[in-house]
C-alpha cells in the first residue's frame, strides 16, 4: 500500500505519533506544532493503511467549524467521502446519542435543546411559581450551581447539604428544575453530555456496543476538556479503547468553563501505559513571533514546560502601535488592513483580535467607513447584538410612534404584563384599522382590554411618552444614556447575573460611546437622534459580507484557538482590558490571561501588530490606561515601535468621521497629538487629518497663532 501521501511533509516525532501502535497515546506540544495535523493524519492512517473502517473511529473537537475542517481534511487526505465517521464537538456527539437511544436515556423523543437564555428563563419561572424571592435566590447563580453540578457529574441526590441552608436551598431548586426539564423534555447544555454519560454507565449493553464499535479516539484541544467529558471518554474507552489525545497545557484558556488542564496528568494516571509524544517544532510561526510567544507564556509558573523552535525564517519584528485612543487604533489597523489588501492579499488571511466583545465597535464602525467587508467570527457584530437592538428599538419608538416592529420588540421587554393575547389583539385591531401597533394600544387600553391588560398598555405609552418628554434637548451621548436607563434595560439585564449579562451592559454602555463619537452632520435636516438610529441601521446592514465573500476575520483571543492567519493584530492591548481587571488580582486568572495571550500571539503566522490604546472610551467611559504588562514581557529585540510615542499634554478631539479611515500622514510620522513646528506659525499639535497622499492636510493648533489648516507637503513641518 503506497503510504506516502499520508505521512508526506510530517517530521519524526508527528510521524511517531500518527504511526503509534493502537495503545493510548498523548501528544503534548506547544502551539503551532502540527497537533491538529497528527490528529487528520492519524485518522487518515488508520483507515487507509490499518484498513479500519471509518465507523470505528470517533473525533472530538472544539468546534463545529473546526469539525467541518477536519472531516475535509481527513477526506482530502484519503481522496474519499467518510460520511460514517462521527466527528464533532462533545455536545454534538452526546446530542447525536441521545437522538439515537432517547428512549434508553428517558427522554421523550421530540426532547428540545434549550440554549442558555431559555435555561435562565425556565429557572426565572420556577422561582415565580414556588413564590421564592429572586432577588435572594437569583436566577443567574443558581444556574451556574446547576451547570458546575453537571459539568461535574453530579444529580441533587449526590449532593449533600453540609448543614448550610443556603445550599439545602440550591440543591432543592436544582431537583425543581430537573423536574420540570424531564417533564417538558427539555435537556440544557450541560444535560447533554450528563445525560450521555449516563446513558453508559446505565445500560452496560449500549456501552459494550459503543465500545467495540468505537476502538479508537481522537481528541483535539484536549486541555479543555471539562470532567464530565473527561469522564465521558474514560467510561467509552474502558480497557480495550484507543485514546489519542493532543493537546497543549499552555492553551487552558476556558477553566472559567470548568475545563481542567489537569487532566493531561489524569490521563497518564489512568492510561499509564500511554506513549507521550512531544512536538517541539513549531511549522506557523516566523522565529520572531515564536520567540515572544515563548517569552510571555515563560512568566507563568504552573507549566509542563515545553521547548518551541522553528526552523523558519526570523521574519519581521513584531509592530507595536501606541495609539491615542481607540479610533486612532482603529485608523491604524485599517490603513494597515488596506495596505494589506491593496497588496493583492486575501482579505480572510487577515485577524482582528480582541479581549472582549465590545471592542469590535470601533472597528467595525471603521471598517464600514473603509469599505472593507468584514465578518465577526463567533459571534454578532456590535448593531446586531440583542441588546442593541432593543435599545435601539426604544429609541426608534420615541421617534416614530408607529414603527411597529420596534414596538414590537420591545412592548413586553422587560417583561410588564403585556402578554402574548393582548399583543395579538393590538395585530388584529391594527389590522382591521389600518393603523399602527401603537395606535392601536392606545386604542384598546382605553376601551376594550381587561383592566389588568389595559394598565400594563397605558403604563408601557406612558413610559414611551415621558422617555420622549425627558430626553427633549439633551445631546444625543445623554438621549441614549437616558433611555437605556429610562426603559429599565439596564436593570433587566443586571438581574442576569455573571458573565453574559455583564457583557450585554458593556454593549449597551458602548452604546452610549457610539452616540458620543457620532457627528451628526450639519447640512443634514434630519434631528441627530435619526441621524444615528439611520446611521446604526446601516451599519446593522452593511459591510457585514456574503457567505462566499473574501473578507477580513474579527473576533475574540478566545474564539480564535486553533485557528492561523499571515496577518494578526492583538487589539486592545492594555492592562484592564488585557489582561482583564478581573483576573488582575488573582493569580491563576492572570495566568489564564497570559495563556489567552500566548494564543493569541500565536495565531499569527508572518506578521503580528500590538495595538494599544493611551485613552480609550470603552463601555461608555474614558479610560486612561497603561500599556499591557504582556507587551512587557516580550523581549525589545523581537519589536519596534511604529513611530515613536509622543507624550500627549492635552486632550484632543477625536478625528472627524469626513476624514476617512486611512490615516492621512501616517507614513510621514504624523499622529494625532502629535507635536509639531512650523517655520512661521511655531509650535503646536496635531488635531486632525485628512486626505491623501499630495492631498494630505493637517489640522494643527498652535499655541500662539491659533488653529490652522495646512498641506503637508507643503507645510514642512518639523516632528518633536
Ligand atoms: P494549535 O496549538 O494552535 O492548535 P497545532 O499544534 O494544532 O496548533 P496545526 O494547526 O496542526 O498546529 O499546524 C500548524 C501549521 O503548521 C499548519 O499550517 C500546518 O499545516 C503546519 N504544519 C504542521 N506540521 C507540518 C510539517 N511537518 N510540515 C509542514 N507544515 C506543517
Ligand atoms: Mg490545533
Amino acid at each position: 500500500m503506497d503510504v506516502t501521501p499520508i505521512l508526506e511533509s510530517l517530521n519524526d516525532a508527528q510521524r511517531q505519533a500518527v504511526t503509534a501502535p493502537a495503545e493510548p497515546t498523548l501528544v503534548i506540544a506547544g502551539a503551532g506544532s502540527g497537533k491538529t495535523r497528527v490528529l487528520v493524519h492519524r485518522a487518515a492512517w488508520l483507515i487507509d493503511v490499518e484498513g479500519l473502517s471509518p465507523q470505528s473511529l470517533l473525533a472530538v473537537t472544539f468546534t463545529n467549524k473546526a469539525a467541518a475542517e477536519m472531516r475535509g481534511r481527513i477526506e482530502g487526505l484519503l481522496g474519499m467521502p467518510v460520511g460514517h465517521l462521527w466527528i464533532g464537538t462533545f455536545h454534538g456527539l452526546a446530542h447525536r446519542l441521545l437522538r439515537r437511544h432517547w428512549r434508553e436515556a428517558n427522554l421523550p423523543q421530540n426532547f428540545q435543546i434549550i440554549d442558555a437564555d431559555d435555561q435562565l428563563r425556565l429557572i426565572k419561572r420556577l422561582l415565580k411559581n414556588l413564590e421564592i424571592d429572586d432577588s435572594r435566590w437569583v436566577p443567574r447563580e443558581i444556574q451556574y450551581f446547576i451547570n458546575a453540578q453537571k459539568d461535574e457529574g453530579l444529580r441533587p441526590r449526590h449532593l449533600a447539604d453540609e448543614g448550610d441552608p443556603n445550599r439545602r436551598q440550591m440543591i432543592a431548586l436544582y431537583e425543581a428544575y430537573e423536574d420540570i426539564c424531564q417533564r417538558g423534555g427539555l435537556v440544557d447544555f450541560a444535560e447533554l453530555l450528563l445525560r450521555a454519560h449516563e446513558l453508559w454507565r446505565d445500560n452496560a449493553e449500549l456501552l459494550d456496543h459503543y465500545r467495540r464499535r468505537f476502538q479508537h479516539l481522537l481528541v483535539d484541544e484536549f486541555q479543555d476538556t471539562n470532567a464530565i467529558q473527561y469522564a465521558w471518554l474514560r467510561l467509552l474507552a474502558g480497557d480495550t479503547g484507543i485514546p489519542f489525545v493532543v493537546g497543549d497545557d499552555d492553551q487552558s484558556i476556558y477553566r472559567w468553563r470548568g475545563a481542567r488542564v489537569e487532566h493531561i496528568y489524569r490521563f497518564q494516571k489512568d492510561f499509564p501505559a500511554a506513549t507521550v509524544v512531544k512536538l517541539e517544532q513549531n511549522y506557523r510561526s516566523t522565529a520572531t513571533i515564536l520567540n515572544a510567544a515563548n517569552a510571555v507564556i515563560a512568566n507563568n509558573n504552573s507549566r509542563m514546560g515545553k521547548n518551541l523552535w522553528t526552523e523558519g525564517p526570523e521574519g519581521e519584528s513584531i509592530k507595536v502601535y501606541a495609539a491615542y485612543n481607540e479610533r486612532d487604533e482603529s485608523d491604524f489597523v485599517i490603513a494597515r488592513l488596506r495596505d494589506w489588501i491593496d497588496h493583492g492579499n486575501v482579505r480572510a488571511d487577515a485577524a482582528v483580535l480582541y479581549r472582549s466583545n465590545a471592542q469590535s465597535r470601533v472597528l467595525e464602525e471603521g471598517l464600514i467607513n473603509a469599505g472593507i467587508p468584514y465578518r465577526v467570527y463567533g459571534g454578532l457584530r456590535f448593531f446586531e447584538r440583542a441588546e442593541i437592538k432593543d435599545a435601539l428599538a426604544y429609541l426608534r419608538l420615541i421617534s416614530h410612534r408607529d414603527d411597529d416592529a420596534s414596538f414590537e420588540r420591545i412592548v413586553n421587554k422587560p417583561t410588564r404584563g403585556i402578554g402574548a393575547r393582548t399583543v395579538e389583539a393590538m395585530r388584529s385591531y391594527a389590522r382591521a384599522n389600518s393603523c399602527s401597533m401603537w395606535r392601536a394600544a392606545g386604542a384598546l387600553a382605553s376601551d376594550e382590554l381587561a383592566g389588568r391588560a389595559a394598565n400594563a398598555v397605558l403604563a408601557f405609552i406612558n413610559l414611551i411618552e415621558t422617555m420622549a418628554r425627558d430626553i427633549d434637548g439633551l445631546s444625543l451621548q445623554e438621549q441614549v444614556d437616558h433611555v437605556i436607563h429610562a426603559s429599565g434595560l439596564i436593570d433587566f439585564f443586571k438581574k442576569e447575573k455573571g458573565e453574559k449579562g455583564e457583557t450585554r451592559i458593556e454593549n449597551l454602555l458602548e452604546l452610549v460611546s457610539a452616540a458620543r463619537s457620532f457627528e451628526p452632520d450639519p447640512l443634514e435636516e434630519m434631528s441627530p437622534l435619526d441621524e444615528f438610529l439611520s446611521h446604526a441601521a446601516l451599519e446593522a446592514g452593511e459591510g457585514q459580507a456574503e457567505a462566499w465573500e473574501d473578507c477580513v476575520q474579527l473576533m475574540t483571543m478566545h474564539s480564535a484557538k486553533g485557528l492561523e492567519f499571515p496577518l494578526v493584530f492583538l487589539s486592545g492591548m492594555e492592562d484592564g482590558l488585557f489582561p482583564h481587571q478581573r483576573s488582575i488580582a488573582d493569580p491563576d486568572g492572570l495566568e489564564e490571561e497570559r495563556r489567552l495571550c500566548y494564543v493569541g500571539i500565536t495565531r499569527a503566522k508572518q506578521t503580528l501588530y500590538v495595538t494599544y490604546a493611551e485613552q480609550r472610551r470603552l463601555h461608555g467611559m474614558d479610560n486612561f490606561s497603561q500599556p499591557s504588562r504582556f507587551i512587557a514581557e516580550i523581549p525589545d529585540e523581537y519589536m519596534e515601535e511604529i513611530r515613536p510615542r509622543v507624550l500627549v499634554t492635552r486632550p484632543m478631539r477625536s478625528p472627524s468621521r469626513s476624514s476617512g479611515s486611512t490615516q492621512p500622514g501616517a507614513e510621514l510620522g504624523i499622529r494625532l497629538g502629535q507635536r509639531v513646528r512650523h517655520g512661521k506659525f511655531g509650535d503646536g499639535v496635531i488635531l486632525n487629518c485628512e486626505g491623501q497622499g499630495a492631498h494630505a492636510r493637517v489640522e494643527v493648533n498652535f499655541e500662539t497663532a491659533g488653529t490652522k489648516w495646512l498641506v503637508l507637503s507643503y507645510a514642512n513641518l518639523d516632528l518633536m
